[in-house]
């Protein structure tokens, strides 16, 4: 584990964006199954605007995210995504960027986003990947939350949602994974293949 070394965020935004780009068609088919089949273009949209904005200015990966999260995409995902972002970039700021700068940044977006979006563990949200990876990453490090993350991703297949557009279509959004979650997992991914080469 490279506890120590700053996270290189410009390098895990351009792996997510390429993740984000490569997994558009999937993630489209995952929200047409539950919800209303947005949820790849508003991923997508989202990590084009902030790869322009981060290299137009000064903005960090994250800092460039949680800007363009926030302000410009649509859907349920686009604001409590930007929470995300927003306090991972928050965190990164302060002093060494390592990984515990990481996982407390993780933490509080969790807590951000439990706070306006209210889902718990088990609902079949994006919670459902990003909690377990937060504890993960606590403990473990990068890669071990990248394994929790697309582990809580898989396991949405079997739950019903509470939250969200999906929960309109109840029982039936079962079978597939909730297309928030492998989002989640996906950058949490990007994370590690960056800070853990
Ligand atoms: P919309 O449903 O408004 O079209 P998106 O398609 O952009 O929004 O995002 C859908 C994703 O948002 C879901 O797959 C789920 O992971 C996540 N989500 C929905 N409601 C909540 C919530 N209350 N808390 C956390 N995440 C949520
Ligand atoms: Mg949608
Ligand atoms: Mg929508």
């Amino acid at each position: 584990m490279t506890g120590h070394h700053p996270l290189d965020q410009d390098a895990v935004l351009a792996r997510f964006a390429r993740a984000v780009e490569d997994g558009h068609g999937v993630l489209t088919d995952l929200d047409q199954h539950s919800g209303d089949g947005d949820y790849g273009d508003n991923l997508r949209a989202g990590v084009r605007l902030a790869v322009a904005l981060a290299g137009r200015g000064p903005q960090r990966g994250f800092g460039a995210l949680g800007e363009v999260f926030l302000d410009e995409v649509g859907g349920t995902s686009g604001p409590l995504l930007g929470l995300l972002f927003s306090e991972i970039a928050r965190a990164l700021s302060y002093g060494s960027a390592d990984t515990a700068a990481f996982a407390a940044g993780a933490r509080a977006g969790l807590t951000a986003i439990q706070r306006v979006g209210e889902a718990e563990v088990g609902d079949r949200t994006m919670v459902d990947a990003l909690a377990p990876a937060v504890t993960a990453l606590d403990r473990s490090g990068y890669a071990a939350a990248a394994a929790a993350a697309l582990d809580g991703a898989e396991r949405t297949a079997e739950l019903a949602a509470r939250h969200g557009r999906a929960s309109y279509v109840g029982e039936r959004a079962k079978g597939a994974p909730d297309p928030g979650a492998v989002g989640v997992a996906l950058l949490f991914a990007a994370v590690a293949a960056v800070a853990e080469p």
